[in-house]
């Protein structure tokens, strides 16, 4: 049986390289880049104004005291989005707004709390305060300097990295393609919602579950019918999926049991089955395989088979630890990892089997991890009720107080 780690390492060096396009940055969100980004400006592009209130020479109001206001003549404006040809000189000011550009002869900003208009002279301007030279003045360049890296090939477009590349002009940028992720759930037994259940069968709950996260991924998830543990039904529907998709995950029919067909049916399409079976739990019986592509302009090299157990748990488990860094990685990204960090159990957490167990907790917003509950593999209300996990040793105990790492997932 693999260790999670070589587990996770064969996956990673079986996908394909990303292939890419050119897309508008307002349809780019979440985006995976596939180009390095640097700044054709300055950010900001010109020095200006962080506050409402007055420009003016700082050597001008160096003894203005509330107590003894020193008197400016007004003698311009200029708003925000406007340019102006005159400038500051001495002894006079320019009205001024937040990001308005600083005129020319112009050292500061004297905000305008503290300021006051002459009642009898509305062209002179009474300065309350003395301000240093360059204060409330926000220099060209002093955020990114024209020509500076932005941003990194395989960095995901974020709220902050969008708002940085339209700030610099970004109109388009170059990105990885989303792959299509097929998803199939396998299992006679297996209902869809909203139908009535005869005696023996369940509603089928992977496919929900599992297309969220392909979504969290960047990826397109596409949904299949439900497929009867029957070889043949089982090989058309990955047929029909590995046509459509670039990558086909499944759920159920990898265990040993003889109404077990989903190895069979990936061998039978020329499918290699790369590996079965990891050392974790919840979620042992695992299957990885490559199909190659048919059609190698859209898909290059193969694509990629993930054969999730059908325990909801383990499936969800599983598709976090390999298939979702799979499907990053598909994209180019360089971070692959699940958001982790560190918090203090608030009760132990035993793991009495010989496989790493990683199991549902609960994180507080204080920081406190606790067990979300009951933890076989078959149970959805530990899950629904949890938003991490912690790996858990074999065979071993962490106590009370521990500090662990917490795997956090949506
Ligand atoms: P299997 O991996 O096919 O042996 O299934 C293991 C357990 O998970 C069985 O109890 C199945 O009924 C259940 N199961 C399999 N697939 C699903 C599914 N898509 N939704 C809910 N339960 C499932
Ligand atoms: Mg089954």
């Amino acid at each position: 049986m693999l260790e999670y780690e070589q587990a996770l390492a064969r996956v990673l060096a079986a996908v394909p390289a990303a292939t890419v396009e050119r897309i508008s940055l307002a349809d780019a969100d979440g985006r995976i880049l596939a180009q390095e980004i640097a700044s054709p400006i300055d950010l900001p592009p010109f020095d200006n104004s962080a506050m409402d209130g007055y420009a003016v020479l700082a050597s001008d109001v160096i003894l203005a005291k509330l107590e003894s206001p020193l008197s400016l003549r007004l003698v311009g404006r200029v708003a925000a989005g406007e340019s102006f040809s005159g400038g500051v000189a001495p002894g006079t000011c320019i009205r001024l707004f937040t990001g308005s550009p600083l005129p020319a002869g112009a050292d500061a900003v004297v905000m305008q709390e503290d300021t006051k208009i002459h009642a009898a002279e509305p062209n002179q301007v009474l300065i309350l305060d003395a301000v240093k030279p360059w204060e409330n003045v926000r220099f060209h360049g002093e955020d990114v300097k024209r020509g500076a890296m932005v941003c990194a090939n395989g960095e995901a477009l974020t709220a902050g990295r969008l708002a940085l590349l339209a700030a610099t002009g970004c109109a388009e940028v170059v990105v990885s393609r989303q792959p299509v992720v097929g998803i199939v759930a396998t299992g006679s037994e297996l209902r869809e919602s909203g139908q009535s259940l005869a005696p023996g069968q369940i509603y089928e709950s992977n496919r929900t579950s599992i297309a969220r996260l392909v979504r969290k991924a960047g990826a397109i998830p596409r949904i299949y019918p439900l497929v009867p543990d029957v070889l043949e039904a089982t090989r058309l529907a990955l047929s029909s999926a590995f046509k459509q998709c670039d990558i086909v995950v499944t759920s159920g029919g990898v265990s040993v049991g003889e109404m077990d067909f989903v190895k069979q049916a990936l061998a039978e399409l020329g499918g290699d089955l790369q590996f079965w079976k990891i050392a974790i739990k919840p979620g042992r019986p695992f299957v990885f395989g490559r199909l190659p592509a048919a059609d190698q302009v859209r898909t290059p090299g193969h694509k990629l088979f993930f054969g999730l157990p059908g325990n909801p748990v383990s499936a969800l488990v599983t598709f976090l630890l390999l298939v979702r860094p799979a499907i990053l990685s598909w994209q180019g990204a360089i971070d692959l990892a699940l958001p982790c960090h560190a918090a203090v159990l608030a009760e132990s957490l035993e793991n009495e089997g010989y496989r790493r167990h990683f199991m549902r907790v609960r994180i507080s917003p204080e920081g406190k991890v606790h067990s979300s509950g009951f933890q076989a593999s078959h149970i959805l209300s530990s899950l629904a009720a949890a938003n991490g996990f912690v790996d858990v040793p074999p065979r071993s105990t962490l106590l009370a107080g521990t500090t662990v790492n917490v795997l956090r997932w949506d």
